[in-house]
Parts: C-alpha cells; structure tokens; sequence
C-alpha cells in the first residue's frame, strides 16, 4: 500500500477576482487543520456563469453552480482517482430553500465556498473553508463544539471553533491529537 493510499486531493477552483492572498490563507487554514490527509493538487480560474445570477437577489443560485461542477467533474472523470474540488467565490451564495448559505457541498465530490459574508477576516474564512472540506470528507453537522457546527446566522458562525471535535477527528481517523492544556 503507498502511503498516499489515503490522502486526499484537492483542486482549489477560484473566481479571478479573488486575491493570491486569500487563496493562501484558505490553503493554510486547510494544512493546518488536516495535515498529511491533504494535498491541494492544483489551483485553477472558473468565474461563476452569468445565468447562475439572480438579478433581484443578487447572488449567485448554488443548485446552478453546482451543475458547473457536476459537468466538469464528469469531464475530468478518472472514475478510479477521487479528486476533491473546492471552488471558492467572491459573492453571495442562496439555495431555493434558503435566503443565503456560506457554502455547499455534495460530499465526496465537491464543494463551493463564498466568501461574502466572511468579512475579510482570514480566520472566519479558514474556518468556513475548513467546514466546507469537512463535509467534502463526509462529515456530517455535529452538535459539539466543533467546525462542523451548523451556523444558521452570521453571529453564530464568528462564535465557534475553526477546529474538529475528538469524535470528528475520529471518523477521518486522525489518530495524532495537539495536546491542549
Ligand atoms: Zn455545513
Ligand atoms: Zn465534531
């Protein structure tokens, strides 16, 4: 077995106006907090299309930037080799259900992350990409205080941890934990 058997690679898909800067910090936070569970493999230019906006609402309707990813999922489509994709926007996100989400994620196949609530703050945006990642591993909403927090609100997504729970850890089986005194 190679010792990359379990490692994950991610292509991080960005819209052009987003800074080098910011696409740095969201690798960072992403190494940080997965380790050697991670590779970002490549980083690659996609705007959003045009049809995709909604005038009245201006943000961008998620189900149809996620069929953008669908279909280039299948182009790409070496269906032996999991490649994760992470495609990060500049603004705001809404499903039919919801009056806007910070991301979305159809697990173990890709996710869209945006960063107009984020306020500029890298710490809020690595957090929120390292969520977004969670659910692209397969994690599932946790009730401890953890990353994987459902945020329904702004307010309650600034208050919680950029980090896994134990049990989180646990199901991507990351066996080392930091110690915390
Ligand atoms: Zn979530
Ligand atoms: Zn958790």
């Amino acid at each position: 077995m190679r010792s990359n058997d379990t490692k994950k690679l991610l292509t991080l898909y960005y819209a052009t106006q987003i800074k080098y800067k910011v696409l740095n910090i969201i690798k960072t936070g992403l190494i940080e907090e997965y380790g050697d569970l991670l590779e970002i493999v490549d980083k690659k230019a996609l705007n959003p299309p045009k049809d995709a906006w909604n005038h009245q609402r201006q943000q961008y309707k998620a189900e149809l930037l996620l069929t953008v990813l669908k279909r280039l999922n299948r182009f790409n489509g070496q269906s032996n080799e999991l490649n994760w994709i992470l495609w990060i926007i500049n603004e705001d996100l809404y499903m039919e259900t919801t009056n806007f989400i910070f991301g979305v994620t159809i697990p173990n196949r890709y996710g869209i992350l945006s960063l107009a609530r984020l306020e500029n703050s890298a710490y809020f945006i690595q957090k929120e990409a390292n969520h977004e990642v969670g659910h692209l591993f397969g994690l599932k909403h946790c009730e401890l205080p953890c990353v994987m927090t459902f945020s329904p609100s702004v307010s309650h997504a600034k208050l919680k941890t950029k980090h896994w729970c134990a049990e989180c850890k646990k199901k991507l089986g990351i066996k080392t934990f930091k110690q915390t005194i």
